[in-house]
């Protein structure tokens, strides 16, 4: 197996993908040239569905990294923002986006043509720290955008209360005169109820969806997890219910008619913390020992339903929620769900990625990691890796940990089934 690789997909409307992701690449640029506002930020959060609702471009930097990934882009990047003396040891996303701003960002030959940059910046006071010296250094590269910083208390999902909601609510609406005054834009209350109907509708596709790989044997594995590409960039877009329609209706067809990601699925695991973008390939290795990756943390994170009733109280509670959801913000709530998913799942074994640009979604992993045990006796391995940086990744010792983890679920599984 190579240190950098694509995975081999098996849904064709995840091939598809490509197309998807071009556009709103295409979309992003061509926004700046008529002269629509671009804005830069966080993804995660309901700011996304008010530009749309605006008519405004929302880009956002910390997707761009795993399409830096993709394209092995990534090390020029990262070479250029260890040279302004970040460190190897800081998350691979605030490496590389400050790496691209300051580097190949004017380069029209860059993969999709790159980013355009920014007119407003909308700059997070919470989440984690990488993420918020990204934004600090956006608006030192950008002096001339207009910055708004949001300011959201970072609670856990099972704490929220009421007047963190209302002051939620306060913060979207002052994101919204921000960007009516700074833009000329204006708001129109039926254009964001539609708007926040299609997030919804996205959400309830994207369960939907995730649920059929519940199904033994799984119509689709982690390989094909690209698709969240949607998810992140297009919430709120008729776009995105579109191709998680197109992906609904083969995932179903394979299910229906039995067809797995491999011939004879035995082992189905789950992934804990975000994938290696630069070797989506990990995904299909564990294949050829019969084993499948069912499951993962970070799908669960583009769950969150909406309340259309109420579109901005459901923004606002969307902003609070989406980023403690797999972060060590709700470390309680997040290993209830992956007890959860590995009940209903059936899951035989947990991967473990201990992150290392990531602190805040590796945390608490010793603590899942004993729950497992304890409550489900369900064995898991720890894989040293890195979601961004393949400097942090060992073939080697990937290969080794997993066929020997593989070699003990097999073990289980057939000392169970005699
Ligand atoms: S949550 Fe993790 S991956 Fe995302 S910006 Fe923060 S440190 Fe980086």
């Amino acid at each position: 197996m190579e240190k950098t690789r694509k995975s081999n997909k098996r849904l064709q409307t995840a091939k598809a993908l490509s197309q998807v992701v071009a556009e709103y690449y295409q979309e992003c640029l061509a926004a700046k040239k008529t002269g629509k506002p671009v804005g830069w930020m966080p993804p995660m959060n309901g700011a996304i569905e008010i530009f749309y609702a605006m008519d405004l471009q929302p880009v956002f930097p910390e997707n761009w990294s795993p399409v830096c990934a993709a394209f092995g882009l990534t090390p020029g990047n990262f070479e250029i923002s260890e040279g302004m003396g970040y460190s190897r040891d800081l998350c691979g996303y605030l490496r590389n986006i400050i790496g691209y701003i300051n580097g190949p960002i004017s380069d029209d030959t860059f993969p999709l043509g790159g980013l355009p940059e920014p007119d407003i910046i909308l700059s997070p006071g919470g989440g984690c720290v990488p993420v918020m010296k990204i934004f600090h250094a956006l608006e030192r590269r950008f002096p001339d955008a207009r910055v708004l910083t949001s300011d959201l208390p970072q609670v856990a999902v099972e704490d929220i209360q009421e007047h963190h909601i209302d002051y939620a609510v306060a913060q979207i609406h002052r994101l919204i005169e921000f960007l009516t005054h700074t833009t000329g834009h204006k708001l129109d209350p039926d254009r964001l109820a539609e708007v926040v109907r299609l997030s919804d509708q996205a959400c309830a596709l994207w369960d939907e969806i995730m649920g059929f790989r519940k199904v033994i044997p799984a119509p689709f594995s982690a390989a094909e997890m690209g698709i969240m590409f949607v998810m992140v960039t297009r919430q709120g877009t008729r776009t995105a219910v579109d191709f998680l329609g197109q992906v609904l209706a083969e995932v179903k067809e394979r299910a229906a008619n039995g067809i797995g990601v491999i011939e004879d699925e035995k082992i189905r695991l789950f992934w804990d913390n975000i994938p290696l973008w630069y070797n989506m390939g990990v995904f299909n290795y564990v294949e050829k020992m019969n084993g499948v990756v069912v499951a993962e943390t970070y799908s669960a994170a583009w769950s969150l339903r909406l309340d259309t009733v109420n579109p901005i109280r459901a923004l606002a509670l969307k902003s609070l929620m989406s980023y403690p959801l797999v972060s060590c913000v709700s470390i309680k709530k997040r290993r209830e769900m992956v007890i959860k998913a590995c009940r209903e799942y059936q899951i035989d074994g947990v991967i473990l990625h201990r992150n290392k640009s990531c602190v805040p979604i590796t945390l608490g992993q010793m603590d899942i990691k004993k729950e497992l045990e304890q409550t489900l006796d369900i064995p898991s391995v720890i894989i040293d890796a890195d979601h961004m940086d393949d400097r942090n990744f060992s073939t080697a010792q990937f290969q080794t940990r997993m066929d020997a983890f593989m070699e003990t679920l097999h073990e289980r599984k057939t000392a169970r089934n005699t």
